[in-house]
């Protein structure tokens, strides 16, 4: 007979000592905990190998990882931040790995932020155990319908625990005016917890981005924010 199963995640990788390259933590020493599992289809998807069954292999692309190996792992690399992203880490809350994982991290005086897409509520174990929720909801040019990427009693529920900063994915100016739409004007959320991160995932195409996105987004009250990481090593994995 066998036992109950050890709390475990489904994990697509570990890795650091790297930066944050994103955000109000932009440049901040950290490591990675990427999970796999996606609720969207964000067409320029940064990280499709998390839940794109299509055009890979997710049997060979993510593992089902014990909490303390997970842990165990992250605390190796020697850096007391860990984000964790995706995919959607979110959808992974109910699995007791979750907890075990966020116990064990904060337990050692880990600071523990989330990325997610803002469709998911944060759980009340979510929301004591982690630092921060990098909240991204996505625009109307990730191809997702507005009725999937949209969801106002999750971003309600995100801004509400006090812990959350927006970073919205934007290509022009009209991007831009749309993040003001959804955000501000449809959710309430105020314009300085708002991030606008250009899209791209070489450096040309960032700063050109970044280019028609930086006055705008400066005149809507809102941050601004690069993408170091693939400045300093372009669409590398594990960095
Ligand atoms: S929400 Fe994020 S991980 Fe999911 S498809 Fe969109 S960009 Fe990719």
């Amino acid at each position: 007979m066998s036992g109950p199963a050890r709390p475990s995640l489904v994990v697509s990788e570990i890795f650091g000592p790297t930066v944050s390259g994103e955000g109000p933590t932009l440049g901040q020493r950290c490591s990675f905990l990427r999970l796999g599992g996606c609720n969207l289809t964000c067409t320029w998807c940064d990280s499709a190998w998390t839940w794109d069954a299509s055009r890979h292999d997710l049997r060979a692309e993510l593992t089902r990882m014990g909490a303390e190996t997970v842990v165990g792992r992250l605390l190796d690399t020697g850096v007391r931040f860990v984000i964790v992203s995706g995919g959607e880490p979110l959808l992974q809350q109910g699995y007791p790995g979750w907890g075990a994982v966020l116990r064990g991290l904060t337990g050692a005086g880990v600071r523990v932020e989330v990325e997610t897409n803002g469709t998911v509520e944060p759980t009340g174990e979510s929301v004591r155990l982690l630092a921060r929720f990098i909240v991204s909801p996505k625009l109307g040019h990730s191809g997702v319908a507005r009725e999937r990427r949209i969801n106002g009693p999750a971003l309600k529920a995100l801004a509400a625990t006090g812990k959350a900063v927006f970073k919205v994915v934007c290509r022009d100016a009209d991007d831009v005016a749309e993040a003001e739409e959804e955000l501000v004007a449809a959710h309430g959320i105020p314009a300085r917890r708002v991030w606008v991160m250009p899209e791209g995932t070489d450096s040309a195409t960032l700063s050109r981005h970044l280019a028609a996105i930086a006055d705008p987004a400066v005149a809507a009250g809102f941050n601004v924010t690069t993408r170091l990481h693939v400045h300093a090593w372009g669409d590398e994995r594990g960095r």
